[in-house]
């Protein structure tokens, strides 16, 4: 089963307005992402969130990339990383 939500993330990492655009960065994109979609979207078997490959349809792959764009802006706002809290 493919991590749909980290291969969107790929997909379009070097075309999101963040800030850094560190492995860190990139994780809590990810992270936030999956916390925003649907429980029924995501299984966490094995310690790894993927989205179940029964639900996914275009409708759901367009949440996706919402879901995303709202967390790169959540991120952008208040970057966690250590890049970009000095000083
Ligand atoms: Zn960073």
């Amino acid at each position: 089963m493919e991590p749909l939500v980290a291969e969107a993330i790929n997909e379009n990492w070097s075309e999101y307005n963040l800030p850094c655009k560190c492995e860190q960065c990139k994780n809590d994109v990810f992270a936030l992402t999956l916390n925003n979609l649907p429980p029924r979207y995501v299984s966490k078997e094995n310690g790894v969130a993927y989205v179940r490959a029964q639900y996914f349809n275009k409708q759901m792959m367009a949440n996706i990339y919402v879901k995303i764009a709202e967390a790169v802006n959540i991120v952008a706002k208040n970057p966690q990383c250590n890049n970009l809290k000095r000083g």
